[in-house]
């Protein structure tokens, strides 16, 4: 069974002008036990709010929310449990930490307030020594937060969260306020953490590299709604939405209309720069309709001019720049009015103004329907 069930929830704000914001517009998500599932999103979309309602530091106009199979939430039932009594662990953006505490007695006190029955001193004090050693911060029990780093603040933090044992964790983008050298320390180490105690997470942020990193499942979310649920490799290489798409990695897209649909289920659709065979369909097609091609940056070949067509997805494209990303290059080539970013560990830049011949296997181009509120 799951840990964590939502369903259709609805929330809404209102504004100071008196008009509606519908922060979470019917969204329905499962976590099971020890999954880490990631909300991915920009700012607005609804992340936070969704996070608090399950915590129950929000109430949400209607839906249901279970956890561990036990309503906390339901409109219809007329549930909504006191947060300390849905027995999870939050962290936030802020550190949140007190500074006239020191590090111990900040991360205890969570064990000291906790519903009976509790820990004994000497098991609280055991509890505490081995989340702090477990983070690295071991040495720092008898200071103040004040003190540290960002980074050392953010530790004590993921302890004291974590200390309670509990297994359920909501993470509310709790590295955007340290370092990238940290954060990225700190995600290995949450990983690792979690392997080790074993407990669920939902887990906010709007950087994709987290989701990526962390993520059993990505939930991709727009405007309050779930726009796609997957791997992080299914949302990566099976966007369902130019939305997705772009929110995840870097994606080259043309619109276009269907002209004729093979047998082999691939499509030829017409394009502002010629016929393009698309082969990756997810869903049916018919002449007429209208569409956007996807194609990620490293699934293109780009070559000298002199090389022969190959395949029915080749043109000749026009050289403009190349930047040195480390472990690949982006190569900017034009084809008519579009840009196009192609990707290869090739270091070689293009040369402005240069003929290349650029192509691509039909299987790497995903055939999506254009749909209106994606434009
Ligand atoms: P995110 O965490 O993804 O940035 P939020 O859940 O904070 O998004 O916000 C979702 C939407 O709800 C935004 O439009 C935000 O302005 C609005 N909102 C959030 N909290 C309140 C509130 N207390 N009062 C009014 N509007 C709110
Ligand atoms: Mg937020």
């Amino acid at each position: 069974a799951p840990v964590v069930s939502v369903r259709d929830l609805r929330k809404e704000f209102r504004r100071a002008d008196g008009s509606a914001v519908r922060a979470i517009d019917g969204v329905s998500l499962d976590v099971a036990p020890g999954e880490f599932v990631v909300l991915l999103g920009p700012s607005g979309c609804g992340k936070t709010t969704l996070l608090r309602s399950i915590a129950g530091l929000e109430q949400p106009d209607s839906g249901a929310i279970h956890i561990r199979g036990v309503p906390v939430y339901s409109s219809d039932d007329v549930i909504d449990l006191a947060p300390e009594r849905r027995k999870i662990s939050m962290i936030f953006q802020s550190y949140a930490l007190w500074p006239h505490m020191t590090v111990f007695q900040n991360v205890v006190y969570p064990l000291k307030n906790a519903p009976r029955p509790r820990l004994s001193k000497t098991e609280m004090t055991e509890r505490v020594s081995y989340v702090l050693d477990l983070l690295g911060i071991g040495q720092l029990a008898g200071q103040h937060p004040g003190q540290m780093s960002g980074g050392q603040q953010q530790r004590v933090a993921l302890a004291r969260a974590l200390a309670p044992q509990q297994d359920l964790i909501l993470f509310d983008e709790p590295l955007s306020n340290v370092d990238a050298k940290v954060r990225e320390q700190l995600r290995l180490e949450l990983l690792s953490m979690q392997a080790e105690i074993g407990f669920s997470a939902i887990y906010v942020t709007h950087d994709q590299t987290e989701a990526m990193e962390l993520a059993d499942r990505v939930a991709v979310l727009r405007d309050g709604r779930v726009e796609q649920i997957g791997s992080p490799h299914e949302i990566y290489s099976r966007p369902t939405s130019r939305y997705v798409a772009d929110f995840i990695g870097t994606s080259n897209e043309v619109t276009g209309t269907v002209e004729e649909v093979l047998d082999s289920g691939a499509v030829r659709i017409q394009t502002a720069i010629g016929p393009v065979l698309g082969g990756d369909v997810p869903g049916t097609v018919a002449v007429g309709d209208q569409v956007v091609l996807l194609a990620r940056p490293e699934r293109f070949r780009l070559e000298p001019q002199a090389a022969e067509p190959n395949g029915p997805n080749s043109w000749t494209v026009e050289g403009d720049t190349t930047l040195f990303l480390g472990a690949h290059s982006q190569h900017i080539v034009r084809l008519e009015d579009l840009t196009l970013r192609v990707w290869s560990a090739d270091q070689t830049s293009v040369q402005r103004g240069q003929s290349y011949r650029l192509s691509i296997d039909p299987a790497a181009v995903r055939v999506l329907p254009e749909k209106p509120k994606d434009q």
